[in-house]
């Protein structure tokens, strides 16, 4: 060691953020590593540059230092520096700092990410099926490098860090010694490639954010809460993995009068006594808007089930329509006329309510 002030081998001032110092040092460790830098004295500089930085990024370390100088730090610094690695090369160290700045777990093929769109519809549209135009906002590859980082025309090449293979060992010592760690290539990012001109439309990412109307087919019968999936219809894989699925969660909306049980629509129908009593010939709503005619026999108690066949909900898979039923319900007039009333009055005479009849043993 020469003994450089650190704050000079780092070229910054006294008063330095800690931001500061990550930057400067990242970029003169980028500079100055053996790898990438094949001058005689890379090796020394590099070394005199981690010794550095390694008390300036330490707060105690750095106040010690401001205070005492060199002599009272150094060999803390030192040790600090040895201890990453004994005798693995400055390879170790430099990815040991990298690696904290978010490098990716994962190398090779991975499949892009999912994504979840969510889309009321109406009970109707539901029951019968419907198309519509979503748009999606989605991570594409770049149209202009295919994903592959480089401006169309310029190469990759190998990286000098991981020798293109993307994985590099790291030691790392705590309390109880030393562990062998195979983590992503810090420098490349685990591609084992760099990016010698970056792609003019995606400034090398290799991929886009772009807004995509997908056509979504949604089955009739579909029923409130099912998941559509549009498979391959999500984010871009990365590495030549394939992309996500598309997922959209359907809400069905409520009707005003029909209930769904499975297949089938339920509607209550509100009749009067002498309907009832006497039977009548009814009209009956259908879903969509037609009208059936429903004969009511004579005698229908309240809460019976009258069934129309095939006019309830198509059933996604089988595609056959289940029923719809009608349940009866007899309801009282709360407003009577003179006449009604007189009427009423002497049918109450005439009907006894029937209890049902006990046995006696
Ligand atoms: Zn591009
Ligand atoms: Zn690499």
């Amino acid at each position: 060691m020469n003994g450089r002030d650190f704050y000079e081998v780092l070229g910054i001032g006294k008063g330095a953020s800690e931001d500061d110092i990550r930057k400067v040092y990242r970029k003169l460790a980028m500079d100055w590593h053996p790898d990438r830098n094949n001058t005689p004295e890379a090796e020394q500089r590099f070394k005199e540059i981690n010794e550095a930085y390694q008390t300036l990024s330490d707060p105690q370390k750095r106040q010690m230092y401001d205070r005492y100088g060199r002599v009272a730090v150094s060999d803390a610094g030192r040790r600090g520096f040895e201890g990453f690695d004994p005798g693995g090369g400055l390879g170790d160290i430099f990815e040991a700092f990298f690696s904290g700045f978010g490098v990716r777990e994962e190398r090779g093929p991975r499949r892009g990410g999912d994504l979840h769109y969510a889309i009321t519809i109406s009970f109707q549209e539901a029951a019968f099926g419907l198309g519509r135009e979503i748009d999606a906002a989605r991570t594409e590859l770049c149209t202009r490098c295919k994903g592959n980082r480089a401006e169309p025309g310029t190469s990759l090449t190998q990286c000098n860090t991981c020798r293109g293979n993307g994985q590099v060992r790291r030691t790392q010592s705590n309390l109880f010694g030393q562990f062998m760690q195979v983590v992503p290539c810090p420098t490349c990012k685990g591609e084992g490639r760099i990016v010698q001109m970056p792609c003019a439309q995606c400034k090398g990412a290799g991929r886009e954010q772009r807004t995509r109307k997908l056509q979504v087919a949604i089955p009739a019968g579909i029923e409130d809460g099912t998941q559509v999936r549009l498979s391959g219809e999500g984010d871009a894989g990365w590495n030549s993995g394939p992309p996500g699925h598309f997922y959209l969660s359907v809400t069905v909306k409520a009707h005003p009068f029909f209930k769904r049980e499975g297949n089938h629509l339920i509607y209550e129908m509100p009749i009067t006594f002498p309907q009832a009593a006497l039977g009548d010939m009814v009209d009956v709503p259908l879903l969509g808007g037609a009208i059936d005619q429903l004969k009511i026999p004579s005698g229908t108690q309240p809460g019976t089930v009258l069934r129309i066949k095939g006019k309830g909900v198509t059933d996604v898979n089988s595609r056959q329509r289940g029923d719809l039923l009608v349940v009866v319900q007899v309801t009282t007039p709360k407003k009577l006329d003179a006449r009604t009333k007189k009427l009423l009055e002497e049918l109450h005479k005439l009907l006894e309510p029937e209890h049902p009849k006990q046995s006696v043993e």
